[in-house]
């Protein structure tokens, strides 16, 4: 583990505890995993990950884990419809781009577009946040494309 996940995770572990929330080592891998990877992963495929290390787990645990950690403001879940949610252990808001020939969905870090102000003065809404995403077909797929 890479040793700056591991001070977050010890740093996040920490604020829970005194939040009172209980953590297992299931509960822990789970954070850990989703602290080391990028790759915006669903709920089944957090549960394969963390079921390589321990057998026991159950999809209940991860979904309960996920649920906590998004309500401590630790995780952002990405929704997409019909699809499954992805999960993000990075919970400042960042811009995704979406491969929509695989699925995978990439960070794009750019400051973000300051619109909140005046969607708020023209809707009559609280604005508290907003969402963009872009589309398209990644490196990877778009080395398959054929050429005319
Ligand atoms: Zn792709
Ligand atoms: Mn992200």
């Amino acid at each position: 583990m890479k040793e700056d996940v591991e001070m977050d995770a010890i740093e996040i572990l920490k604020q829970l505890k005194n939040k009172g929330v209980r953590f297992t080592p299931q509960r822990q891998a789970i954070l850990e995993f989703l602290l080391e990877t990028e790759s915006h992963p669903t709920a089944d495929e957090i549960y394969h990950h963390v079921k390589a290390k321990f057998p026991g787990v159950s999809l209940g645990t991860i979904y309960n884990t996920l649920n906590m950690l998004k309500e401590h403001g630790h995780l952002l879940e990405l929704s997409y419809g019909d699809m499954s949610s992805r999960f993000d252990g990075n919970p400042k808001n960042h811009y995704h781009i979406v491969c929509l020939m695989c699925g995978m969905v990439a960070d794009y870090h750019s400051p973000l577009i300051d619109m909140n102000q005046e969607v708020m003065e023209k809707s009559g809404f609280l604005i508290t946040g907003h969402r963009m995403e872009f589309y398209g077909i990644c490196p990877e797929c778009r080395k398959d494309e054929k050429p005319n």
